[in-house]
């Protein structure tokens, strides 16, 4: 077994084959986002308020910019700053409000796709290339099972994290108490667009954002060498929290700010500078401070013109 550079989670062998392999239905994340997509589309024009819809917009952003984007992705995940455990855990925490996994599960889902997408060659499912229905179909409801997969293990800080392995054990409960809180607050119209609408919303549009950023959009950098490139999809900027610069974040994977060239609104990078504005966060990753990564080549004015970069 060995370890590659980037990939510190994923260990492989000899015979580890990122293609050889077979998607297969996911009875538990299949079922749970179809429930919460059912229970959207039938109550959620029924229970119609203002103040379910706030609820929806403010809940659906706190937990993707803090959560998702913050907590789970830019520090659980890359580790590109630095802050007090208690804030990394309410981050991540938040995180795993989203409904698509809970912390352990995200890391491994993530190191796996990009490790998958750092090969010469990978399976269509990693690089999202199997085309729009097929994709979605795959990625929320299905799982790629290979052949022979490389192993996964947690650095000690975080398997030896008690806090995180309840929440991994219990993600899908953490929705009740919000909703018993909503419910108190706003009845069942709070609960079917705080819980129900939201997670069903953003669990598909993290797909969307995943699909277009892996198959088209914008592109200033290019890693030589890897199956996956990724894309700057400009038009999701604010509703992926600066997610969307996807392309970005291929080059620089370490980097806390994903909004790199001028006009890039980058909404998470919003949030860590204000925390780092009051001292919560220190130790910030951005390309100024990293070394770059092997293979990287920036696209001359003359590709970006003639467009070489949307054959790759
Ligand atoms: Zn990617
Ligand atoms: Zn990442």
């Amino acid at each position: 077994m060995e370890t590659r550079p980037g990939s510190e989670r994923i260990l492989v062998a000899p015979d580890t084959d990122p293609l050889d392999g077979d998607v297969r239905w996911a009875p538990g994340k299949s079922l749970w986002l179809a429930g919460m997509t059912a229970s959207a589309l039938l109550l959620g024009s029924l229970c119609f308020s203002w103040s379910a819809l706030a609820l929806f917009l403010a809940t659906s952003a706190v937990t993707l910019c803090a959560g998702h984007s913050v907590g789970m992705h830019r520090k659980l995940i890359h580790a590109s700053f630095d802050c007090p455990l208690w804030l990394e855990h309410l981050l991540v925490y938040l995180g795993t409000l989203v409904g698509m996994a809970g912390p352990f599960g995200m890391i491994r889902l993530h190191d796996f796709r990009d490790w998958a997408q750092r090969q010469p060659a990978c399976h269509d499912y990693s690089r999202h290339h199997a085309g729009f229905w097929r994709d979605a179909w795959w990625q929320l409801h299905c799982r790629l099972v290979l052949r022979r997969p490389p192993d996964f293990r947690l650095e000690p800080r975080l398997a030896g994290d008690r806090f995180y392995a309840v929440v991994e054990r219990t993600w899908m409960l953490q929705q009740l108490p919000w909703a018993a809180l909503f419910f108190a607050l706003g009845g069942l119209g709070w609960v079917v667009w705080g819980i129900c609408v939201r997670v069903s919303v953003c669990v598909t549009g993290h797909w969307l954002v995943g699909h277009f950023s892996h198959t088209r959009g914008d592109q200033v950098w290019i890693i030589d060498g890897v199956a996956a490139q990724g894309y700057n999809v400009r038009l999701a900027a604010l509703i992926s929290m600066g997610e969307n610069w996807h392309n970005n974040h291929h080059a620089y994977p370490g980097s806390a700010k994903l909004g790199l060239l001028p006009g890039q609104v980058d909404p998470g990078w919003w949030l860590i500078r204000s925390l780092e504005a009051v001292g919560l966060v220190w130790n910030v990753r951005t390309p100024h401070n990293m070394p770059e990564r092997p293979g990287l080549r920036r696209l001359t004015e003359a590709e970006l013109r003639d467009g070489v970069a949307d054959a790759a």
